[in-house]
């Protein structure tokens, strides 16, 4: 089965005893037993529930894994999925992993001793030179945020069969549509499925994807452990936010390269950030990497001045926080997802006052081009 066949006929698809051709929402936290231990699959929710299965599968093929588990949150996967380290054991990490991925390492997991090293893992040299004989995995985003930085994860891999890590991917800005790390080499794929899984912004979740069995079984005695598992109606959501994520993607795509080619041309902006772009670093590992470029663009237009009159002025792009939805979203890293920065690393890290991230949605791009253009003036 093709992507787009698996986003509609994978996974558990309707319910063989009524006919009904979308999952049903299995509202129930607990299960009939036929006899003591003598349960039919499922004995209790958070250890498992029907329509979070049902996702938990669909997922799992669309990463090309060996099972998937669903979370209350991105955060709450990305937790689970450090829950299988020890203290003492150490992680090489991309240097500008999700601000909450940050937070999560630097101000909880460090409370339990897992050591950390923030790398630009762009660059193979300096994740193979902050390994430690404690090291037990490499975490790498890519693309990142608000740069798109871009890691090669082929190169990713062979470090951590070298070196004997698991290889952890976040995959929210690619989607297992453009972008599928487990092929790639990577143990553990996960995602913030609140973005473009989700896509609606409708959703706050979270998905997790293993390679093995042995993963797979740890993963689940973690996610039942923890208990931080996501509902039946949300995992319904998402459900049906796959059935147009491949569309949506495409679309997404479409509108993006439109949108790249108008600030190409426009004055008063100085640098853009887009992987498709021939002279954004790491295009090539990108281009081999990635099916599509995603939505996500970054761009400078001078100053923090001019970057809050275009916020200000703009209709079709709402400004918030969050990404990857149907609806074109903006905003300013500088004063907001980044604004607990110190200015001078932001600096250093290129994310300036005139920065400007976008989201892009679904709309028409002629109307988001002109939207642009009249906040632009
Ligand atoms: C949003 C996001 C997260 C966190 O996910 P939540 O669903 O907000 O908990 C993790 N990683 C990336 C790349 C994200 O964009």
């Amino acid at each position: 089965m093709r992507a787009k066949t698996k986003m509609i006929h994978g996974g558990i698809t309707g319910d063989d005893k009524t006919g009904a051709v979308s999952v049903p929402i299995y509202q129930v936290s607990t299960y009939k037993q036929d006899g003591v231990g003598n349960h039919r699959g499922f004995e209790y929710s958070r250890t498992g529930n029907p329509t979070r299965h049902a996702l938990e599968t669909v997922i799992a093929e669309l990463e090309n894994g060996k099972a998937g588990f669903a979370f209350g949150s991105g955060m709450a996967a990305i937790t689970s999925v450090m829950m299988l380290f020890n203290s003492g054991d150490h992680i090489v990490m991309t240097d500008d992993v999700y601000g909450g991925s940050y937070r999560l390492t630097t101000s909880v997991l460090n409370r339990f001793e897992l050591g950390h090293t923030f790398v630009d893992s762009s660059d193979p040299e300096k994740v193979e030179a902050a390994i430690t004989e404690n090291t037990k995995a490499l975490y790498i985003e890519t693309p990142t945020n608000p740069l798109l930085k871009i890691t090669d994860l082929k190169k990713m891999a062979e470090i951590a069969k070298k070196n004997d890590l698991l290889l952890i991917v976040d995959n929210t800005f690619a989607t297992p549509y453009w972008q599928q790390p487990l092929d790639l080499g990577a143990d553990i794929v996960l995602h913030s499925a609140t973005k473009y899984i989700g896509g609606h912004s409708d959703v706050v979740a979270g998905l997790v994807v293993v390679n093995s069995d042995e993963l797979a079984e740890k993963v689940h005695f973690i996610q039942n452990s923890v208990g931080a598992v996501l509902g039946p109606q949300d995992s319904w959501l998402l459900m049906r936010g796959i059935k147009t994520l491949a569309l949506r993607m495409e679309a997404i795509e479409e509108n993006t390269k439109k949108i790249v080619a108008f600030l190409q041309e426009h004055k008063q902006v100085s640098i853009i950030y887009y992987p498709g772009l021939k002279d954004h670093p790491g295009h090539e590992v990108a281009e081999e990497q990635t099916n599509g470029h995603g939505g996500m663009i970054s761009f400078d237009v001078g100053s923090a001045e001019q970057a809050e009159k275009v916020l200000e002025r703009v209709n079709y792009f709402t400004l918030a926080e969050s990404l990857g939805a149907v609806e074109s979203l903006i905003s300013v890293p500088a004063k907001m997802t980044h604004a607990s920065i110190p200015a001078e690393r932001r600096a250093e890290l290129g994310i300036t006052d005139g920065l400007i991230r976008v989201s892009v949605g679904i709309e028409d791009a002629e109307d988001l081009i002109e939207d642009l253009k009249q906040a632009m003036e």
